[in-house]
């Protein structure tokens, strides 16, 4: 429902008034037959692009297609985590300008998405691994990102529910980085999607791309499930569905689709007043503001379009819950879900162009983009606009699986046991 039915006088006006007056966030428009640019794919990245496009670029005769409905993929599915502890030079200042924008998004769109800068600890359990963390802390430091090294009472003060005294992978302390946390997923796609909204953007549900026009090296539209739409530059942000969507353009990504669970508990009284990570396995668990702990473990081992996880990741999670806190094993597992990882060959995502001139792709985000999209839709508008990168996501190019150039951060934020 509309913006203005956040404030305390429109609700109260509503709640007397049967709540007839308040409208939907964003028109349900019938698509175009030509735009100047099309976004396919209406999930976060989508979405804060073509609100971007607008803003940032004076671009509005846009729209964004989403074959579900907004939220439906995995901007609505992620266990809510943003970070910016990265390792590498051609990582670090990305997330550090996403997690910025994060600090200023609900005043920039006027919505409560309820970023929530509770801290992210990863933990680590042996000598060796505290070296690494203390490299990647020093690398953030070095960037200007926040960093601090905690030692195992450090960590104790923060989280006494861990289990420091019988575990099989004790706690030898935590890389700690104050800034990071959680935001609330769905709010951050009806939030850009209202946004996007206002400034003449037309998101368009249920409209699936089925094919990509492309004549003599240069796109001109895309085939839907409501017809053809003609515009001269396509961004694609599909996430799971990446390699589908670019295949209709006869290109073929070096990234596989798998599907990753994340799971809610009852809800408890206030436990986990910040992130925890797992680094002895690949887990890690905050708890929201209901209550439940939400958290996640590692990807099905096996390739699949199916959004729904299966029994042996469940039992992996659980256990991996437990050997962090005994005690969860009390706790009863509310519900859990899964979404389609666009999992690229190096763990690091692509912003970039593609062969066909006017076709754009952003994809590869692993099991990490949530924490990106602010970001990601900022350079990827910058890409779309002006058919350069943005310097922030330069190393994010896809010939870089051909040329050598990987962005392999073992040990960090593109390796999964860092989530
Ligand atoms: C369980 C889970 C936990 C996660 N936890 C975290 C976390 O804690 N922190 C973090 O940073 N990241 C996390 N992630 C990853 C993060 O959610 C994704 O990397 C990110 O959301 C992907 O970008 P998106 O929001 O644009 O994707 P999506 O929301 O999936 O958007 C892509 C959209 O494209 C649409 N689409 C696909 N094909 C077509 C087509 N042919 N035509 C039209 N539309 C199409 C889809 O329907 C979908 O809505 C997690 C993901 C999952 C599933």
């Amino acid at each position: 429902m509309s913006g203005d039915c956040f404030s305390i006088f429109t609700l109260l006006r509503q709640a007397w008034t049967g709540q007839g007056g308040l409208k939907p966030m964003w028109r349900e428009p019938e698509p175009k037959s030509a735009y100047d640019a099309v976004i396919v794919g209406g999930g976060g990245h989508g979405l804060a692009t073509a609100y971007y496009l607008a803003k940032e670029h004076g671009m509005s005769n846009i729209a964004v297609l989403e074959k579900g409905w907004i939220g439906s993929g995995n901007v609505g599915r992620n266990t809510t985590i943003v970070r910016s502890n990265y390792l590498l030079p051609g990582n670090i200042p990305f997330y550090e300008h996403s997690l910025k924008l994060w600090e200023g998004l609900e005043q920039e769109i006027n919505y409560n998405a309820m970023v929530s800068q509770r801290g992210v600890i990863n933990l680590f359990h042996s000598d060796a691994q505290r070296d690494d963390h203390v490299r990647r802390g020093n690398a953030m430091r070095l960037h200007g990102v926040d960093a601090v090294l905690l030692d195992r009472e450090g960590v104790r003060q923060r989280a006494p529910f861990l289990d420091f005294d019988h575990a099989r992978f004790p706690i030898h302390g935590g890389l700690l980085q104050p800034r990071g946390g959680t935001v609330r997923h769905d709010a951050v796609a009806w939030g850009y999607a209202r946004a996007a909204d206002r400034r003449g953007v037309d998101i368009v549900q249920n409209c699936a791309v089925t094919g990509i026009r492309v004549e003599a090296g240069r796109v001109i539209g895309v085939e839907t499930s409501r017809g053809l739409i003609r515009a001269p530059r396509v961004g694609l942000a599909c996430a799971g569905n990446s390699s589908r969507v670019a295949a209709m353009a006869g290109l073929r990504l070096p990234i596989e689709s798998h599907v990753l669970t994340a799971f809610v508990s009852e809800a408890l009284k206030p436990l986990i007043n910040t992130v925890i990570t797992f680094g002895a396995g690949h887990f890690y668990i905050s708890q929201s503001d209901k209550g439940g702990l939400v958290f996640g473990a590692s990807i099905d081992g096996y390739n699949s379009y199916a959004q729904r996880g299966n029994l042996p990741t469940i039992e992996d999670s659980c256990e991996e819950a437990m050997a962090l806190i005994p005690a969860l094993g009390r706790l009863r597992l509310l519900r859990h879900w899964s979404g389609i990882m666009d999992m690229s060959m190096d763990g690091s995502p692509i912003i970039d162009r593609t062969p066909i001139a006017g076709l754009y792709l952003n994809a590869g985000w692993c099991i990490g983009g949530f924490k990106a999209t602010p970001a990601s839709g900022w350079c990827f508008a910058h890409l779309i606009a002006r058919d350069t990168p943005h310097p922030v996501a330069a190393a994010y190019r896809l010939d870089r699986f051909a040329t050598g150039h990987l962005l392999d951060e073992a040990g960090t934020g593109a390796d999964v046991t860092m989530h």
